[in-house]
Order: C-alpha cells, then structure tokens, then sequence
C-alpha cells in the first residue's frame, strides 16, 4: 500500500480545518491541522495528531497546553499560513485565552491541558482537557479531498 493511495483514502473523510497554537516563553506559535476530534463528555477531553517533525510537538511538550480554533470559511489564508501554503511570513493579531494564543474570530476557540500524550507511529496524540471556550456564529472552513471546499 504506497502513500498517496492512503492519503487519498483518508481525504475522502471530509473534515473541519483548525489551527492548533500554543506558546513557549510569551512566544505564539501556530499550526494548521484536521485531525482533530471530541473524545470525552466527563470529564471534556479533545484529541489532536501531531507529526513527529512538526515543531508543534516540542512546543506543546514544552509547555504542557494547546489551544485549538475552528476556522469559519472567511478563514481560509489563516489556514494556508499555519501550514506554510503561505511563504512569506505573515503579521497575526492573536486573541489571548488562558495566556494561550488563539485565532480571532474563529467558530470556536477551545483551550487544553495537556492530559495524555501517545506516540502513534510518526504522530503524537495529546489527549487535552478543556479548561474554556468560545463560540461564534458562522460557517466552517472544510477540508476534502486535499483541497479546501465551503459547505454552501
Ligand atoms: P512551522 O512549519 O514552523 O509553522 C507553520 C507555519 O505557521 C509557518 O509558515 C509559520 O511561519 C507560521 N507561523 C507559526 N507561528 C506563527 C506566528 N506566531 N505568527 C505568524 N505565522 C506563524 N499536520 C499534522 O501534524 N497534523 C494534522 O492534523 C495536520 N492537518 C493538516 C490539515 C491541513 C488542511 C493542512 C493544509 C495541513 C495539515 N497538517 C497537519 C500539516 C501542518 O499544518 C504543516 O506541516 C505545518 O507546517 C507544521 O507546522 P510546524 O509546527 O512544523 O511549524
Ligand atoms: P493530502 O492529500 O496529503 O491529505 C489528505 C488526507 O490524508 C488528510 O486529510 C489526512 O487525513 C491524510 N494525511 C495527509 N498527510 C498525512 C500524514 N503525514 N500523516 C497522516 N495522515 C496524513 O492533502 P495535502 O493538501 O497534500 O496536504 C498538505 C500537507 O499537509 C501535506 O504535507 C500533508 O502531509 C499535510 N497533512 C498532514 C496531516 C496529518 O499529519 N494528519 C493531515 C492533513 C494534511
């Protein structure tokens, strides 16, 4: 089974697109990702898939919480830039949430304690406790089929 036949098959699963952020030393950092998912009620946990060369993963280890937003689908170059689809470097104005750096304006911001880290071949999983959130109004920023698509 080669590679691009398994990332076309996962890309048939359509999917919402966040930007995890956390910060080191007062320092944001940003990171687009779909693998995202709602785990637990009681208490409320969150999962996300972290790639062993994304420098997410020292920063997240480092200080123990993440934040994650739900893009709307005025948020597309928000995406592009937390994935590197944008190469110049871009100016982001956060929004600070339980001194964790979020995306304004997004559908939802939701901030984590790091609960439960797993090495999953070459992705972390960090199992994240809520500690608070917030939600807007609006319509997601969808991912399918490797491209990004509005739910009209
Ligand atoms: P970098 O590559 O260093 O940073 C990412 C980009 O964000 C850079 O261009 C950087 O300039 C910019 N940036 C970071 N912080 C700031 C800041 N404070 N201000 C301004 N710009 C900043 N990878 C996964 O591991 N898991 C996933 O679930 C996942 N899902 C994805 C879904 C989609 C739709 C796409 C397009 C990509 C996805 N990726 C995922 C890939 C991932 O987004 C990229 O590999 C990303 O570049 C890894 O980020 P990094 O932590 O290594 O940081
Ligand atoms: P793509 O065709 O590579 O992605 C389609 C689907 O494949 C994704 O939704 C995801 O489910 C899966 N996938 C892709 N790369 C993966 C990886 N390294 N590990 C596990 N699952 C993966 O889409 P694209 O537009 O070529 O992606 C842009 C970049 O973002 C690529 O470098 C891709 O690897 C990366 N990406 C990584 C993940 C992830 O790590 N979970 C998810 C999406 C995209």
């Amino acid at each position: 089974m080669d590679d691009r036949t398994f990332r076309n098959a996962m890309g048939k699963f359509a999917t919402g697109v966040t930007v995890i952020t956390t910060s080191v030393e007062g320092e944001p950092h940003g990171m687009t990702a779909n693998a995202f998912m709602s785990v637990s009620l009681s208490p409320k946990l969150v999962l996300i898939s972290i790639g062993e060369k994304a420098r997410m993963n020292e920063l997240i280890k480092k200080s123990g919480k993440f934040a994650v937003s739900i893009l709307s689908e005025e948020q597309k170059e928000m995406s592009m830039i937390f994935a590197g689809q944008i190469k110049e470097k871009r100016d982001v104005d956060f929004k600070w949430m339980n001194e964790l750096p979020v995306i304004d304006n997004a559908l939802v911001n939701l901030t984590c304690n790091v609960h439960e880290s797993y090495v999953a071949g070459d992705h972390t999983l960090y199992v994240g406790e809520v500690t608070d959130m917030s939600l807007a109004d609006g319509k997601p920023l969808s991912f399918f089929e490797g491209q990004y698509k509005n739910i009209s």
